[in-house]
């Protein structure tokens, strides 16, 4: 797997699927989320509350994944996934670690081959970013998947200079 760091934002990138660090609700929210649903149109809207009356009526767990399409992105697909919120008391890092695996599993399924990633938690979920981004290479290199490209996306030079440390361990 070639695993590539690209600073950015994740709406322009091209790659078959972006992961969307979402919320349960599916139905959109601020970060990133926020920017992949009005970069797609209102069409994604429209198909994540179709996923809400059918298959998710409960919304989509922390560690699950799920797909639609991309509609205007340059993505063909969005991966929606939903991270744990970050908790001192309670390690949720193998939700987390679940995130990554499962929106590659899906990936599988919907025959992406190259995915692009943020770094899903360490936003409004306020995951600390060394860690975050630690879980998110080591998860992705260890995963069993035929995708062969993944790109995370850090927004920030202190992401992206994490994201370097992680991946040079
Ligand atoms: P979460 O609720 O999972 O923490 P956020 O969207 O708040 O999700 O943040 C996840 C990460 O995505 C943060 O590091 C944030 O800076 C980053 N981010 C926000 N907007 C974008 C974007 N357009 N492209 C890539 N990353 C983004």
């Amino acid at each position: 797997m070639d695993v590539q760091i690209v600073k950015g934002d994740i709406t322009k990138v091209q790659a078959d699927a972006i992961v969307n660090a979402a919320n349960s609700s599916l139905l959109g929210g601020g970060g990133v989320d926020g920017a992949i649903h009005r970069a797609a149109g209102k069409q994604l809207l429209e198909e994540c509350k179709r996923l809400r009356e059918t298959t998710l009526k409960d919304g989509l767990p922390s560690g699950q994944a799920v797909a639609t399409e991309g509609y205007n992105l340059p993505a063909k697909w969005v991966i929606h996934t939903v991270g744990p919120v970050f908790a001192k008391k309670t390690d949720r890092s193998d939700t987390l670690a679940s995130c990554y695996r499962e929106s590659l599993r899906v990936a599988d399924e919907i025959g992406a081959k190259s995915v692009a990633f943020p770094a899903i938690s360490a936003g409004i979920y306020g995951w600390p970013m060394d860690n975050a981004t630690e879980i998110a290479v080591r998860t992705v290199q260890e995963a069993d998947t035929s995708v062969e490209t993944v790109i995370f996306v850090p927004f920030s030079n202190d992401a992206e200079e994490m994201f370097h440390e992680a991946l040079g361990r």
